[in-house]
């Protein structure tokens, strides 16, 4: 028999860290060898002048999940979407269990695992979303789905199904800094949108475009600084989802100088579109509509400045695949509605890397290393996954992808696998796009092809995450002391 089952040999292996020449040895789902001469394989693979970087992990996508309030369902499966991520490079996936309000969130999770995400063909764990933190969901739900592995939490501070009071998040905060979970919040400001909407709406500024001003970055600052607060008070690290503007990453910024665990989280819809990508003919604008959506031109440049400086710890896709021509999807309330009907959400869970790494290869300002820390292994941190996932090192599970640099595309429908109708980056060029993509040691995408199999995806328990902050002046039982 020979040594490995799997050696990927002279391709330049790129980590959060280091750059180095090497061939990579798999043995039993696991990088098993790192060195100069690996030889002994039953498969290779040659990387000669070719990155090899971690498997990507989108710690922020939504799977089959529906929205009961507009009517919306996403026109794509667990097997697409997961395809879709493998092509592009990404071998870990993180959707969410969402609970409704009135509903417990144990069955949310429990409806959530029997949907057929058993076809997944590459890993994944499941975020919890609180609606309705009750005292059976935060005595007892929370507390035995952490120790089941469901150790982030996402909380909204907007959207009426789903927000939370400030007084409701600091009750979550404090069961996840006793039981040791990630706290995710989608920060924004629901009253300033609400009134800021209506508004609009009352003058007939209707157009898609016009979300952008409902959504302005004030609204986003206001509810991030609050989020830091709220994180301050209760003494538990944050993650800030899907951060669309530079003023909110400047709050971030300060909450770091302060000493305080604070992570931001950027998505490609705020890096590569803006206003003008809304402002198209008609309604092809309501392809590039998401919550918060992407702002102006120079909004876009404070963001690429954030990146630039490391305020981001994570980048992630925010995928919600609402197709364009369905009467389920974007346009669920007819064809001309407006801004606030439109359903929110863009896929991109396949074009995610290929347009970070195109931008690390061609325009600098950010390295490979950084692509990976912010793709892959700061995810692995941050949720309980590492150094199991986001990482090449010996031990690690064999999650990794070939990165052709040289290999120029422009992006269209038509060249992706995610199920969809559109993409909101259609006619952007690349430069990169990975070549194989290799998950737990199996071969499932390789020169244009995907070859993996239906269900081979695992269900990941996240370990606890969550060091408390340094700075506490509550006791180990959460009670402030004087
Ligand atoms: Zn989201």
């Amino acid at each position: 028999m020979a040594e490995f089952d799997l050696v990927v040999r002279g391709g330049t292996v790129v980590t959060a860290s280091d750059t180095w020449v090497c061939d990579v040895g798999v043995r039993n789902g696991k990088i098993a060898a790192l060195g100069d001469g690996l030889r002994d394989a039953a498969r290779t693979v040659d990387a000669t002048g070719k990155y090899v970087l971690p498997g990507g992990i989108d710690a922020h996508v939504h799977i089959e999940q529906d929205s009961p309030e507009t009517g919306a369902r996403p026109g794509t499966d667990f097997y697409t979407t997961t395809v879709s991520a493998a092509c592009g490079g990404t071998t870990t996936l993180i959707p969410f269990a969402r609970q409704i309000k009135g509903e417990s969130l144990r069955a949310a999770v429990e409806a959530y695992r029997r949907k057929p995400i058993g076809k997944a063909v590459i890993d994944y764990a499941i975020h919890l979303i609180v609606a309705d933190p009750t005292p059976q969901v935060l005595g007892q739900e929370v507390p035995s789905l952490i120790e089941e592995g469901y150790t982030s939490i996402k909380v909204y501070m907007t959207y009426k199904a789903l927000m939370l009071s400030d007084h409701e998040i600091l009750e979550v905060m404090s069961v996840a800094r006793r039981h040791g979970a990630m706290m995710m919040i989608h920060a924004e400001n629901a009253d300033c949108i609400l009134w800021l909407t209506g508004k609009l709406l009352e003058s007939g500024r209707v157009a898609p475009k016009f979300k952008g001003i409902a959504h302005q970055p004030p609204v986003e600052r206001e509810a991030a600084h609050r989020a830091i607060t709220l994180g301050e008070i209760a003494d538990v690290p944050i993650l800030i989802v899907h951060v669309a503007t530079g003023e909110a990453a400047e709050m971030i910024r300060w909450a770091r100088s302060r000493g305080l665990k604070v992570y931001g989280e950027t998505c490609p819809q705020y890096l590569f579109l803006n206003e003008n990508d809304l402002d198209k003919d008609g309604m092809e604008g309501a392809k590039c509509i998401c919550a918060p959506p992407p702002g102006t031109p120079e909004n876009q440049a404070a963001l690429w400045h954030a990146m630039e400086t490391g305020v981001f710890h994570v980048y992630s896709s925010d995928h919600a695949a609402f197709r364009y021509d369905d009467p389920q999807g974007k346009l669920v309330h007819g064809p001309n509605p407006p801004f606030n009907r439109i359903t929110n959400g863009v896929p991109g869970v396949e074009t995610r890397l290929p347009l970070l790494f195109s931008r690390a290869v061609t325009a600098g300002g950010i390295d490979l290393n950084q692509v990976v820390a912010v793709s892959a292994t700061n995810p692995a941190k941050i949720y309980g996954l590492y150094p199991r996932k986001g990482t090449i090192g010996i031990g690690s599970d064999a999650d990794f992808a070939v990165w052709d640099a040289d290999r120029r595309t422009t992006i269209s429908i038509a060249g992706l696998h995610d199920g969809m109708d559109y993409t909101p980056y259609d006619g952007l060029d690349v430069q990169g796009w990975p070549e194989v993509t290799v998950a737990r040691g199996e071969i499932i995408w390789r020169d244009g092809e995907f070859v993996g199999e239906a269900g081979r995806g695992e269900f990941l328990p996240c370990d606890r995450p969550n060091p408390v902050n340094d700075r506490s002046f509550l006791d180990d039982a959460g009670v402030p002391q004087g």
